[in-house]
């Protein structure tokens, strides 16, 4: 190549390579996937590049950071990296959350019991621990953490938490689990907490109707939840914004969780939730089969796609609006119609035989979602066809796996 065109053609080759660049550093951070390697690397090739054309490119690179400096300074304030501490990150929320925190590139700690069932953790460290034990929880818990998101619970299915036989486990795991780490986070000066709490605080006799339920944030007082895992997740509600009142450095976010479902979620074993246990019963079944649901089948819900949960959560942690709020589908569905539409989505021959069965549950639930729309615009991202065919496909993907 001649002198002449080295001197036309490089130049130009470095402002376009140059601007790419910048591009990309800014779409980084637009997506919040920035982390300090990303802004390193291309503000480093950003810099390289205009010191081989500052002669002849000098106007493109003014015009560039005259128009995208300060926006670019503002953004990239914006997603500074946080330090967050998921409890109960080993389990379905958690593991999708811990996830999601770590795409966003925040530094991540995950904490539980038991390692994740189904995948390997995405957090930057993972500890197992248990959180009854407060020795253990003021070690996993440091000083100054900007976010703790708490998940952990003693939970299950209606055939864990409706049928009795778990109530003092529940009553006493969960609760022990949940002083522990709120006198933790206020003792180390945790900035803020998320605590997942429930549907099931809201009070029976407003979910008597299955075709007219009552599940407004409003409605929870005078209490009278249908399980003492609601009375649990109703009395840590209590707890959590006492402790902000006492503590006001601790701030708190409380949301309340309708039927969360989605992939990598327990499916058999007695802890499973409705969604994940007709799509095993679905998968397993043979044309000419019939499926159980348990009770007459007319007991209403709705269930919410996890990647709706995780942005619900980040909706309200990045919120000035502390909650408790629902977090849930208004698409509500009877039990037998739910489990028509997983059938068809199966395109196999099923029929459906309802079962006596004593843990069924209120009569019907549905999310209210008109203060989660006023106070942060938030909507499921997903209809349940679509995310229960996702949920489907994982769960027969598994059982496949073991059959190989
Ligand atoms: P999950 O059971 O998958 O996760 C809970 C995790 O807590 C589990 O991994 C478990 O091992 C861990 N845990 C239990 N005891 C512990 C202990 N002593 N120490 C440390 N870890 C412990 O349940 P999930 O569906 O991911 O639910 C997360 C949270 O959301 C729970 O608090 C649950 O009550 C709440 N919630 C969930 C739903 C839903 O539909 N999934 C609905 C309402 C509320």
């Amino acid at each position: 190549m001649s002198n002449g065109v080295e001197l036309v053609v490089l130049p130009y080759t470095a402002v376009s390579f140059s601007i790419v660049a910048r591009f990309i550093f800014m779409y980084l951070l637009y997506t919040k996937r920035s982390t300090n390697v990303y802004s390193l690397t291309f503000c480093g090739l950003s810099v390289l590049s205009s010191s081989i054309w500052i002669p002849y490119g000098i106007q493109v690179q003014f015009l560039v950071d005259h128009f995208c400096g300060k926006w670019l300074q503002k953004k990239s304030c914006d997603t500074q990296m946080k330090r967050c501490i998921v409890l109960g990150g080993g389990g379905f929320i958690g593991g999708h959350l811990i996830s999601r925190l770590k795409s966003l590139g925040h530094w991540v700690r995950g904490v539980d019991i038991k390692r994740h069932e189904f995948k390997e953790t995405d957090a930057d460290e993972f500890i197992v621990a248990d959180l009854r034990d407060p020795v253990q929880v003021h070690v996993v818990i440091e000083d100054g953490v900007d976010e703790v998101y708490q998940l952990a619970a003693d939970m299950g299915g209606s055939t864990y938490i409706n049928t009795g036989e778990h109530d003092s486990d529940v009553m006493h795991n969960s609760s022990l689990i949940n002083l522990n780490v709120l006198k933790t986070c206020a003792q180390k000066r945790v900035k803020k907490i998320f605590y997942s709490s429930s549907a099931c605080v809201y009070p029976e006799h407003n979910q008597l109707d299955p075709l007219n339920p009552k599940c407004d944030e409003g409605s929870t007082y005078p209490a009278e939840p249908d399980s003492e895992y609601g009375w649990e997740k109703l009395f840590s509600e209590r707890l959590y914004m006492v402790f902000h009142k006492d503590f006001p450095t601790l701030d708190v976010r409380i949301a309340r969780f309708h039927n969360i479902y989605g992939p990598y979620g327990t499916y058999e074993g007695g802890k499973e939730k409705a969604p994940a246990a007709f799509c095993r019963k679905v998968a397993l079944a043979r044309d000419g089969d019939s499926v159980e649901v348990f009770g007459d089948g007319k007991q209403t819900r709705s269930f919410l796609y996890i990647d709706s949960c995780i942005e619900g959560i980040l909706r309200l942690m990045e919120s000035d609006f502390k909650g408790p709020v629902n977090i849930g589908s208004e698409e509500m569905i009877s039990m037998n119609d739910f489990m028509s539409m997983i059938i068809r989505l199966s395109k196999k021959t099923l029929t459906i035989r309802n079962k006596d069965f004593h843990g069924v549950g209120v009569r019907g639930r549905n999310s209210d979602n008109t203060l989660i729309r006023a106070r942060l615009g938030w909507e499921p991202l997903y209809p349940l066809e679509r995310g229960i065919q996702q949920t489907y496909d994982w769960i027969v993907g598994e059982l496949a796996k073991r059959l190989a």
